[in-house]
């Protein structure tokens, strides 16, 4: 590739997010920082939403500044109404408007089903499925002022795939699944895309059980075609092209981002 030709293509990406507002739900770790710092990276004025760890989201604000790029954090549960409201107003107030929102933020909880307590159903169903229903709509009225806007909900491979010990994980996930495909009729009119990424084992704190255990790491990766779990980079990439004009013709759907993981038979 000739130097000219490179310089473009460095050009272009780097436009495909200028000015765009971002808000991310749990940036403060693992994906949600990913997304937040290459965003920042290719010009996105990005909010790094986390809860409880403001020196963690500070670090991830700092790193986006020095790197040029715009960042502010914003402390709120996803689950709770009011505080979504208060994140979005002051992404308002502050940024303008919002153009992008990634329902990133989620937590796991693993238990027999015939031992689960209904607390952790309900927590889990809280963060991560309730929190994508609040913070969807608040900021799609937002958009739908501009009739124009994009929601990314980081679902998982488990939207389709059953996990045992996980049965409210699944079900959070396969009504993320649903919702998506909900709100994409119900806001394509007003000119908002709604699309799902569903990624398969990636390298972050949530999977640090399995991952810091050589056995269960193994035995994992064995489940993985390409035979690795994914890096954290490698979902943020495809997140900053779905936020992008460039995918403005996607809706509706879940991209799968799993090393193969869902075709392997017998997998998790
Ligand atoms: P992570 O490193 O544990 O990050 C989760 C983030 O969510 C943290 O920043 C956490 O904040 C935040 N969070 C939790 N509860 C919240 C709430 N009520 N309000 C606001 N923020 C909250 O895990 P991750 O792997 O990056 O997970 C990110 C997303 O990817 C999740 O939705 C997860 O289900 C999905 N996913 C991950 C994998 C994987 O293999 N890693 C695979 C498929 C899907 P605190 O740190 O302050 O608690």
């Amino acid at each position: 590739m000739s130097t000219i030709t490179a310089h473009v293509e460095q050009a272009n990406e780097y436009k495909s997010l200028k000015d765009k507002v971002v808000v991310i739900t749990g940036a403060s770790s693992g994906i949600g920082r990913a997304i937040a710092i290459e965003m920042g990276r290719q010009s996105a004025k990005v909010v790094i939403n986390y809860l409880g760890k403001p020196d963690a989201a500070e670090e991830v604000v700092r790193d986006i500044e020095n790197d040029h790029g715009t960042a502010l954090a914003i402390e709120a549960d996803v689950s709770k109404s009011d505080q979504v409201q208060h994140m979005i107003s002051q992404t308002v107030a502050q940024l303008g408007r919002v153009d992008v929102l990634v329902n990133n933020a989620g937590i796991e909880k693993e238990s027999p089903f015939l031992e689960k307590p209904e607390s952790d159903f309900d927590m889990v169903i809280a963060v991560n499925l309730k929190g994508p229903f609040l913070c969807t709509q608040a900021a799609a009225r937002d958009m739908a002022k501009r009739r124009k806007g994009t929601i990314i909900n980081i679902s998982s491979v488990h939207e389709d795939l059953p996990f045992p010990g996980y049965s409210a994980y699944c079900a959070a996930k396969g009504g993320l699944r649903m919702l998506c495909r909900d709100l994409a009729l119900e806001l394509a009119p007003h000119g908002v895309n709604v699309i799902n990424v569903a990624p398969g084992a990636i390298n972050t704190p949530i999977n640090e059980r399995t991952l810091s255990d050589p056995e269960k790491k193994l035995a994992l990766k064995r489940e993985i075609p390409l035979g690795r779990v994914g890096e954290p980079q490698e979902v943020a990439k495809l997140v900053c092209y779905l936020a992008s004009d460039d995918a403005s013709y996607i809706t509706g759907t879940t991209i799968v981002i799993d090393g193969g993981l869902m075709h392997q038979t017998g997998s998790l």
